[in-house]
């Protein structure tokens, strides 16, 4: 972790010392706080020379500004500030956190005319400070001089904003968020060899801290549950396998729970069909839709949210080894459907298929929603930009699509099929667990539904979005936590005691 904010929200401040931050909405002379932060009115010189326009994110610094109680002033432009939605916000505040070094408290004055005054603004504001401030530096052991001074101390951050105590409820929820989002993008960052299955589920078990129910299955119990599919990908490790199941009980005992499941392959080597060498170390990533789920089950609880929530992580590592699963293999899921092995390397759809229909068995959720880094072919189709979003109920698909739209993890809706379906039907056993290249990340989530039965349900494939992803104002990170947002924002806006639906 990295520089730490203690962010709270006023009505007003007195300055003396320290970084001031002003937003400036494109239309207004002045910035917001200009009064208290600028009486002399430095800005509109230093602007006019820098040629300065409050375009979206453009800055202006200005050092040791005279008359001023602050010792440097940050001027960020807003652009229309009235128009600005919750990921604009969120990229404002993350901007200002990047400029923040060096320092120790800071003043930010949000209020411009235009602004909304529900506070919420101002809360998401902060989360994209929080969300900015990760880093992932953990075994770095030499920092240079200005990370040494900016992540010894927290920096108190006092955000001014006329409706400071609705700024500051909204905010108990951001920071629950920002700590999810946090806690999945730490463990895909985690090196394989320090978070293998039985140590990521040594971090789910922290959640009982906030008051959610954590059971870890062995080996041993997998396979008396007949998880065949999933104990086939473990078998080549020495590192046993494990199950984590996270119940969080925010609603009435009998309201029906949501279901989420995530792909946890702490470390795929490819199996007996090895990876070629190039880029394998980002494989230690192929867990990240298990961080996902565990980063999400953290924010639900953190906020006491008013849902009964289901986290259900399948834990494996997929190693070759002379008592590794080899191509021809045939193995018997828990479902008794049985899948012929072509490729050991496609082996998250089989960690899954176990996962999902242990969930469904034993929860009859409303829906089920699996997250998995599950193939490259997906990031052929859509890039880094979007998650593939497969789904058999058009409902929950378009829930989904909008939750995306509001916190910019963007999903795109790919096709299934019968016809689809066909291609991953084997010779030898029910199923065979690749279809080939065409299609590849249709075929593998054709595969997933043959264990959802008729819940609703959707997979989403974050090859492209989890990892390696495009570094922007509040991600700096190479695990980027996706899904987290997205998934709490889902669940805020459609299942949620209260919301409407
Ligand atoms: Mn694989
Ligand atoms: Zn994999």
């Amino acid at each position: 972790m990295s520089a730490k904010f203690e962010i709270t929200f006023a009505k007003s401040v007195r300055l003396s010392g320290g970084l001031a931050i002003l937003l400036k909405d494109i239309d207004n002379e002045l910035p917001a706080g200009a009064a208290i932060a600028d009486p002399a009115n430095v800005f509109a010189k230093a602007a006019r020379i820098a040629r300065y326009s409050a375009k979206g994110l453009n800055a202006l610094d200005i050092v040791a500004p005279e008359g001023s109680p602050a010792d440097r002033i940050f001027v960020i432009g807003g652009g229309k500030v009235a128009d600005l939605n919750a990921h604009d916000w969120l990229k404002l505040g993350g901007a200002a956190a990047a400029r923040i070094k060096n320092v120790e408290k800071v003043a930010i004055f949000l209020d411009t005319p235009g602004a909304e005054a529900s506070g919420k603004a101002a809360a998401d504001f902060a989360l994209g400070m929080l969300l900015r401030a990760y880093s992932f530096d953990t075994y770095k052991t030499k920092k240079n001089d200005d990370e040494d001074k900016a992540s010894s101390k927290s920096v108190k951050v006092t955000i001014v904003v006329a409706n400071a105590s609705a700024a500051k409820k909204v905010f108990s929820d951001s920071e629950a968020i920002a700590s999810g989002v946090n806690l999945a993008r730490e463990l895909v960052n985690e090196p394989p060899n320090v978070l293998g299955p039985v140590e990521f589920a040594a971090k789910a078990k922290e959640l009982e801290k906030l008051g959610v129910e954590v059971e870890i299955l062995t080996e041993r119990e997998m396979r008396r549950l007949g998880m065949g599919a999933l104990l086939g990908v473990a078998q080549g490790s020495v590192r046993p396998p494990r199950l984590a199941i996270m119940q969080w009980k925010g609603a009435k005992a009998k309201d029906k729970p949501v279901a989420f499941i995530g792909k946890g392959v702490v470390f795929d080597t490819g199996g007996i069909s090895i990876k070629p060498a190039a880029g394998m170390e980002d494989m230690k990533g192929d867990m990240g839709g298990a961080a996902a789920v565990t980063g999400l089950m953290h924010t639900l609880a953190a906020r006491q949210a008013k849902v009964n929530a289901i986290g259900v992580i399948g834990l494996v590592e997929n190693m070759p080894d002379g008592n590794a699963q080899r191509p021809g293999d045939i193995v018997t899921s828990m479902s008794g459907q049985t899948i012929e092995i072509i490729n050991t390397d496609a082996e998250g759809r089989l960690v899954l298929s176990d996962a999902l229909w242990y969930t469904n068995d034993r929860f009859k959720p409303q829906f089920m929603i699996n997250l998995a880094t599950l193939t490259g072919a997906i990031m052929v189709a859509l890039g880094n930009l979007h998650a593939g979003l497969f789904s058999n109920d058009d409902q929950l698909a378009n829930q989904l699509t909008a939750a995306g739209l509001t916190t910019n993890e963007r999903l795109w809706r790919m096709p299934l099929g019968r016809d689809y379906d066909k291609l991953i039907d084997s010779k030898f056993a029910d199923m065979k667990n690749t279809g080939g290249r065409n299609g590849g990340s249709i075929t593998a989530a054709q595969f997933l539904k043959r264990f959802v039965q008729e819940t609703p349900w959707a997979h989403l494939d974050i090859a492209g979005t989890a990892m390696g992803s495009i570094q922007d104002e509040i991600n700096q990170s190479w695990g980027s936590g996706f899904g987290v947002r997205l998934l709490d924002e889902l669940v805020r806006a459609n299942y949620e005691s209260g919301s409407e639906n």
